[in-house]
């Protein structure tokens, strides 16, 4: 079967409109919240109202809804709303990747809610804004050392512990909390649960002060006997599951946090582009980089590693969209759209003189390196290509 990587004609006007809201809503106001850290940008309430009628007027792909897997027989060959959301979500982060990640209803945890939800649940969770914690004081990489339990009461799980770093927690409704149903039990017994905000027990410790995406809220959590219904736990409470449930979530926000990543690195690539050109140089892509200056082979090479990221991406989201396996492809594409964004939005302030407030090259560069850290370090992800490519469990490949 033959993959056809242009932007199907259906998506156009969904990546033009992504666009014209990144241009109009999201630059705008792009530096504004990066100044004034920890300032809910109120102009993101409109744009979430639109997003929802959009969802609910059943356009596919215009948010985190995008990624729940669809039932096909398997046998057609499917552009769904895994690919038409990469799209649109690499478009608005050419805008600003902080303002899109503080997208009411739009977080981490509103993708694993339309991952592993049953439609019951997914019903019921329709309208929270959910945030996703993994991430503990003494458990980052290495997820299957989650020390937060769940306790089974009657019709209740109690749950207790604390989660770090925390993308939109102080902001969102609800948090998707990964937590133990057994710690003697390693990975199997690992489930996530919606827990909602002004659930007794439940608490914002504290927010904290980044490098970058300074406009995104970042918290700690705490659960202290913190009571939620049996019924908010994602997926099956069997502990012999394995892991398999919770992981399933990553093969669906991987290539998006990689589309997000190439958003802001081809803003940085763009206005590169005319600097260069204002200055005098310009690309000619009809000739080797060889025979150009130095300033546009160095273009070209970075944009030629943009294009690799890029058609990674869209082959991970287009093989989600088709009911494939793709784990591995969106480890690939996370690893490299991760690397190549830190490293484009770096270089790009060295080329283009862009290291001081006057320019938005220095803030993609501070954006960039979280988009390389978080939904699984640029270690982890070449750490886990290479279990699958060599064959070997995580026990055999640490
Ligand atoms: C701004 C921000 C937002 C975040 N948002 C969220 C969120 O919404 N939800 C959430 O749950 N978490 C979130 N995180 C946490 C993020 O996912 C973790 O920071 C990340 O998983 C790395 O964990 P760690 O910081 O504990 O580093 P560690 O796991 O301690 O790793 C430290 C270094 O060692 C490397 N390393 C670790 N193990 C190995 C290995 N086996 N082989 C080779 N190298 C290895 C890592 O790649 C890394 O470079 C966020 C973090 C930040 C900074």
């Amino acid at each position: 079967m033959t993959i056809n990587l242009e932007v199907p004609a259906r998506f156009k006007l969904l990546v033009e409109q992504a666009h014209q809201v990144a241009l109009g809503v999201f630059r705008p106001i792009s530096r504004k919240y990066d100044r004034a850290e920890h300032e809910y940008p109120k102009e993101l309430d409109m744009l979430a109202a639109l997003v929802d009628g959009m969802n609910e007027s059943g356009e596919q792909g215009t948010g985190a809804r995008g990624v729940r897997r669809a039932n096909g027989n398997g046998d057609e060959v499917r552009n769904g709303g895994h690919l038409s959301t990469v799209l649109s979500v690499m478009e608005a982060c050419w805008g600003d990747v902080a303002l899109v990640l503080s997208m009411p209803r739009q977080g981490l945890g509103n993708a694993a809610i339309a991952s592993v939800a049953d439609d019951e649940q997914l019903a019921r969770f329709d309208h929270v804004w959910a945030a996703m914690a993994i991430t503990e004081p003494g458990c980052g990489s290495d997820s299957a050392a989650i020390r937060t339990t769940a306790v089974r009461d009657g019709d209740e799980y109690v749950l207790n512990g604390e989660k770090i770093f925390v993308t939109a927690g102080g902001r969102c409704d609800a948090v998707v909390v990964w937590a133990t149903l057994d710690p003697s039990r390693g990975r199997a017994a690992i489930k996530s649960f919606v827990v909602e905000k002004g659930t007794p027990g439940f608490t914002v410790e504290r927010l904290e002060h980044k490098l970058g995406i300074r406009a995104s809220d970042t918290a700690t959590l705490r659960f202290d006997n913190c009571r939620i219904p049996a019924t908010n736990l994602l997926g099956s409470p069997d502990v012999t599951e394995g892991f398999a449930g919770v992981m399933q979530t990553f093969d669906n926000t991987r290539p998006l946090v990689a589309a997000m990543a190439l958003g802001v690195a081809k803003a940085a690539l763009d206005e590169t582009r005319s600097v260069l050109e204002a200055a005098g140089v310009t690309v000619d892509y009809d000739r080797p980089a060889r025979v150009q200056s130095a300033a546009a082979a160095v273009l070209l090479a970075m944009e030629a590693d943009w294009e690799a990221a890029y058609l990674t991406t869209l082959e991970a989201a287009w093989m989600a969209d088709n009911g494939k396996p793709n784990s591995l492809q969106a480890s690939m594409a996370k690893a490299k759209a991760g690397r190549v964004a830190t490293e484009v939005t770096l270089r790009c302030v060295e080329l283009a003189g862009g290291y001081t407030e006057s320019s938005l090259l220095e803030k993609w560069a501070r954006d960039a390196k979280i988009l390389d850290i978080f939904e699984g370090t640029q270690q982890i992800q070449q750490l886990i290509v290479a279990r699958r490519l060599l064959g070997k469990s995580s026990a055999d490949l640490k």
